[in-house]
């Protein structure tokens, strides 16, 4: 391969001789990736006629995130990072006074998550539960026949021992817990996979075994498979049947406000946020044929997620859930339910050296850790649904949004 100087290899891509993805082959190999990095960039600022000396910035190692993260890379972004806490979590995992950092451009939410969790805090702390852990993959697979497509989910059924030793040679952490359900259409067969997958969000993981696992079952079937993934997993949309099964981690978290805190931390009282829930996050929800029986999961989870290096369009399944609230004699018990929460301390971007800080400041990064974060996670969303469902029930949401969000 002939080895160019980065005016040669710019003035090959303005001509269209070659493409972005070769720019690493015409490099020296002592030469590495933030190199091709930077012929990329150089290539775009001349063809859009823009200077990108921001994106330009960064201290990650791009070599590392070539492998296995980014293709036909430029640089980064940067979204600002905020803090919101002490919030005190009383869970199986953990079990302290949190820093949670949070990744976001929209103001006001950091400091909306921070007054939740002050509120929170006061209160001695929300208890939160992981209630299941799995992750999904459900392929599409054709037959010739509903008969046909009758005995693959029979054989299935019938061999799952023998399904669940193939599937978990091809991982050390990953375990196969079930084929459920295996929906048939006609001549079309989409068996579910249910998987543990440790402390990785696992969809790489699951995605392999169920693979392997196809491979057998088409020496005994007639069957083509027409996608890996059928919509039955389902990755990365909103769904009844992740609502229903859950996906990810499935969790629970709740808490009593004492009256005094409503009055001081939030301004107003445990009646007007039941009643704003009821109207808002539940008949709203309804009537609007929405999903999300809530005011706002999806902003703390983002945050979150761009933080920590989570897979970001994970944030449409972790929006699915549903918050209660009750007037208990003036004391409010309130909480948020979360079916839908893929994360991961270990693997995709959470090596990223940013993501990595940030699930250290958790003290979460690394095996052993995803079902803490998972409670941290959830000890979050109830603080910024907290937050906003109680400004809603005072009236002052949009004072606070002009005061913090357009200084
Ligand atoms: P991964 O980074 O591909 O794999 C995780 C790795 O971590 C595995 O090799 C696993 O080894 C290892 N590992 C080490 N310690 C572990 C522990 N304590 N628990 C679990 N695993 C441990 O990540 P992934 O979670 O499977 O997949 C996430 C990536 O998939 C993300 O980048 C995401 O964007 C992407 N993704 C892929 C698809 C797809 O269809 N393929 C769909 C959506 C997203 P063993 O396997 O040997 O145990």
């Amino acid at each position: 391969m002939i080895i160019m100087n980065s005016s040669e290899i710019i003035e090959k891509l303005l001509n269209n001789e070659i493409k972005l993805y070769e720019v690493e082959k015409y490099i020296s190999s002592s030469q590495n990736s933030s190199k091709a990095t930077d012929i990329r960039r150089k290539f775009i600022e001349k063809i859009s006629k823009t200077e990108l000396s921001h994106i330009a910035s960064y201290s990650i190692d791009m070599e590392e995130a070539e492998k296995k993260n980014i293709e036909n890379s430029i640089g980064t972004i940067q979204i600002p990072i905020g803090i919101a806490g002490p919030l005190k979590i009383n869970g199986k995992y953990a079990n302290d006074e949190f820093y949670i950092p949070l990744a976001t451009s929209e103001g006001a939410l950091v400091a909306s998550v921070n007054r939740g969790a002050s509120a929170i805090t006061a209160s001695g702390g929300v208890n939160v539960e992981v209630i299941d852990d799995k992750m999904t993959r459900a392929p599409v697979l054709k037959t010739d026949s509903a008969t046909e497509a009758i005995a693959i989910k029979k054989w299935l059924e019938d061999n799952f021992s023998k399904l669940k030793e193939i599937a978990e040679s091809t991982t050390n952490h990953g375990k196969l817990l079930k084929i459920d359900p295996i929906l048939i259409v006609g001549n079309y067969v989409y068996p579910r996979f249910v998987y543990s997958t440790g402390d990785s969000m696992g969809m790489n993981m699951v995605t392999i075994a169920t693979e392997k696992v196809l491979e057998l079952l088409s020496n005994e079937r007639n069957f083509h498979v027409l996608a890996l993934s059928g919509n039955v997993c389902v990755d990365k949309k909103p769904s009844s049947i992740n609502l229903i099964e859950g996906r990810g981690k499935t969790i629970v978290a709740d808490i009593v406000i004492p009256k005094e805190i409503i009055e001081t931390k939030l301004k107003t009282t445990a009646k007007a946020i039941e009643e704003v829930n009821i109207g808002k996050n539940l008949l709203g929800s309804a009537v609007s044929g929405s999903m999300g029986f809530n005011a706002h999961y999806a902003n703390m989870i983002g945050a979150i997620f761009l933080a920590t290096g989570q897979d970001d369009a994970h944030i449409v399944e972790g929006s699915l859930g549903i918050t209660t609230a009750e007037d208990r004699n003036g004391d409010l018990y309130f909480s948020v339910n979360m079916p839908d929460l893929p994360i991961a301390t270990v693997g995709g971007g959470t090596s990223l050296e940013t993501a990595k800080e940030s699930l250290e400041i958790l003290g979460v990064a690394g095996s052993g850790n995803a079902k803490k974060f998972a409670e941290i996670v959830i000890a979050t969303v109830l603080a910024g649904e907290l937050s906003l469902i109680g400004a809603l029930a005072a009236g002052h949401l949009a004072r606070a949004h002009k005061d913090l969000g357009r200084a």
